[in-house]
């Protein structure tokens, strides 16, 4: 379903059979009710045939797929504790981490600072810019608050590719998903980017 060295998700195309997208083409991510352990997220990606379809991806492949970790693998990104090491790829994943660097970031407006992230919190994503940047919308794992930043493909699709500068929308958002949904485009297009720093 995830190939690391593509770093691409396999989805079904109603057009084309099977359709291979990075991260970055998801637009909408939301873990669905009921099935807790593992979690499963439903998506909507943008296709390369030109459509948007629906998809389904579970917490496993979301966020640790990415790093080389087999399903049932559990890295605590505080503590950088991993048990077992699946591979060569999981080990590398592992040492970075403790050496400090972060498979994925965003900048949370609210507490001012850089926080590390999983996929799994990226919640609304959509191009900007001329294209080759992403909009995200993240809801931060330590204050709950929204930000929304502006990346590049890369810090989206590559783990611990963090761009050294990404745009953050100077806007507090409502808690409140659907309210987010509306005023995501709105602040996208707004162009009321401030450049803010990564380096954790
Ligand atoms: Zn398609
Ligand atoms: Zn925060």
């Amino acid at each position: 379903m995830y190939d690391v060295f593509t770093t691409r998700y396999a989805f079904a195309c109603p057009e084309r059979g099977e359709a291979r997208v990075t991260l970055s083409a998801f637009r909408r991510i939301e873990q669905l009710p009921g099935a807790a352990h593992p979690a499963v997220y439903g998506v909507d990606f943008d296709c390369g045939c030109g459509d948007r379809h629906p998809g389904l991806v579970s917490h496993d492949e979301l966020d640790w797929a990415p790093l080389g970790l087999g399903e049932g693998m559990f890295l605590n990104l505080m503590t950088a504790k991993l048990d077992p090491l699946e591979d060569e790829l999981a080990d590398l994943a592992a040492r970075r981490i403790q050496a400090g660097e972060w498979p994925w970031s965003f900048f949370c407006y609210p507490e001012e600072q850089p926080r590390p992230i999983f996929p799994s919190s990226f919640f609304l994503l959509a191009p900007a810019g001329d294209r080759s940047r992403v909009g995200i919308a993240v809801r931060c794992p330590v204050c709950g608050s929204v930000s929304v930043n502006l990346v590049s493909a890369e810090h989206v699709d590559v783990p611990f590719h963090n761009d050294p500068e990404i745009g953050v929308v100077e806007h507090v958002f409502q808690a409140d998903a659907d309210r987010i949904v509306e005023s995501f485009a709105g602040e996208l297009y707004s162009a009321r980017f401030d450049a803010r720093r990564t380096s954790l």
